[in-house]
């Protein structure tokens, strides 16, 4: 069971047996105002209202407002709390389901395929966070002008989290990886989706990566001084590799505060086309001669195609979140996970599998094996401050949880 808890729960199935089933499960696993409900008109007017409850189990195949209808409507009504969604319909139906309700903005913690297993709702109640703590909420995008962007970035105004990665077997903090983030004076916490295509269109990445890149290393030599060696990962563009002077630059930095090239891993991921390949290879040779570490990131997703694996000096393989999340239960990210792992291994490449968001991706990812693991259930994007505590925290987490342990030992890639 995670940290949290939901204060209420709702049912909404036209079934009465299959009520029943997931009445008595919540009860099993604690949860006392557990509510159900056999029609998707009388859940939308128990879900329209303050005391709305906290989490609803939704059923999409219903008779006359189905789950999409009913989707359509908690948008509409404003609905904050969490939904997990249930069907017997095919996997990749209920994925569909699950990432329109996600596009429009519903906090979905997943779905549950039926027969409902107690163990599979067990993990996904485990993800479940007051809607306070989610990272997740963001303010609708505003769009900065490229001035403004500029000016934040001349002025310190972007600052670096940074999100630990650990050995998948035998749970080692390794290092972590840079994200930026834009702390704005008047819209609070920026994400780098919203500024990131933005200093890509007006010509920024250089600055952008020079000051994530300036930050990141000074904080490394911070927590040196301190007694704590870690290995910073920073992604980069292509925009930043198509500067033959880059390679210079980062090591004359590196120098000037002390970090050894070799604990450097820049993640590239291929944004749009290759702006000049000739450049960016001598860029990326240049690199791996000063002993920089290079991974490819979102693999998987299109943007990164397996003619950069041949072609470029890469040795860490970043397999996107989408074959890792929920892998275990998704056959078609299931395999694409394994395929690109196996590829991995065999072209010599660290593999690294990002979002692992709950105890089901871990102990999964722990099963098929990898080598490093990254995601909400490790650690979220952290200020430098709290990474110090959060190593401890973790290793207790590991005695705590018992993360090392094998889940019942089946050794079966399939996982069927
Ligand atoms: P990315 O490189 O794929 O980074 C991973 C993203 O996934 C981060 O989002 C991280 O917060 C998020 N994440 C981490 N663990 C989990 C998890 O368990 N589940 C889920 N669903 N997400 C997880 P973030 O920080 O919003 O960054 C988004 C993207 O912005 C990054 O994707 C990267 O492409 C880009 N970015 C961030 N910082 C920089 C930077 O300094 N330079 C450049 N060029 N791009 C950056
Ligand atoms: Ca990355
Ligand atoms: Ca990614």
């Amino acid at each position: 069971m995670g940290r949290y808890k939901p204060l209420s729960v709702l049912v909404v199935d036209d079934e009465s047996f299959m009520l029943k089933i997931l009445e008595h499960m919540l009860r099993q696993l604690g949860f006392s105002a557990v509510t159900t409900i056999d029609n998707g008109e009388d859940a939308l007017r128990q879900l329209d209202g303050v005391d709305a409850p906290q989490l609803v189990l939704l059923d999409i195949n219903m008779p006359r407002t189905d789950g999409v209808q009913l989707i359509r409507s908690l948008v509409t009504s404003g609905y904050a709390g969490s939904l997990i969604l249930v069907s017997g319909e095919a996997e990749r139906v209920l994925e569909t389901v699950v990432k329109l309700a996600k596009t429009r903005g519903l906090n979905v913690l997943g779905h549950l395929q039926k027969p409902v297993s107690p163990q599979a709702l067990d993990a996904l109640l485990a993800t479940w966070e007051p809607p306070a703590l989610r990272e997740t909420i963001r303010r609708p995008a505003t769009v900065y002008a490229g001035d403004r962007l500029r000016s934040a970035i001349a002025d310190g105004e972007l600052i670096n989290y940074y999100q630990p990665k650990v050995n998948v077997q035998s749970g080692d903090f390794i290092g972590v990886e840079t994200l930026v983030r834009w702390r704005h004076p008047e819209d609070g916490l920026v994400y780098p989706d919203q500024f990131i295509p933005l200093a890509e269109t007006y010509g920024l990445m250089h600055e952008l990566t020079m000051a994530v890149l300036h930050e990141t290393l000074c904080q490394v030599r911070a927590w040196a001084d301190a007694g704590l060696r870690v290995k910073p990962a920073i992604n980069v563009s292509m925009e930043n590799l198509n500067r033959l002077t880059f390679p210079d630059d980062l090591a004359r930095m590196a120098e000037k505060e002390g970090v050894l090239t070799r604990d450097i891993l820049l993640e590239v991921t291929e944004s749009q086309l290759i702006p000049n390949l000739a450049t960016v290879l001598d860029t990326l040779s240049r690199l791996r001669l000063k002993r920089v570490h290079l991974g490819i990131d979102d693999f998987g997703t299109g943007h990164s195609s397996l003619a950069q694996l041949s072609d470029l000096p890469f040795d860490q393989l970043k397999i996107d979140k989408r074959f890792v999340h929920g892998a275990h239960s998704n056959p078609t990210a299931r395999m694409i996970f394994i395929a690109s792992r196996d590829l991995g291994n065999q072209l010599d490449m660290e593999v690294v599998a990002e979002g692992v968001e709950d105890r089901a991706d871990w102990d999964w990812l722990r099963q098929v094996g990898c080598d490093v693991a990254q995601g909400y259930f490790i650690a979220r994007p952290m200020p430098a401050e709290a990474l110090p505590g959060w190593i401890s925290r973790w290793a207790e987490r590991i005695v705590e949880e018992r993360l090392l342990t094998p889940n019942g030992g089946h050794a079966d890639e399939s996982g069927d």
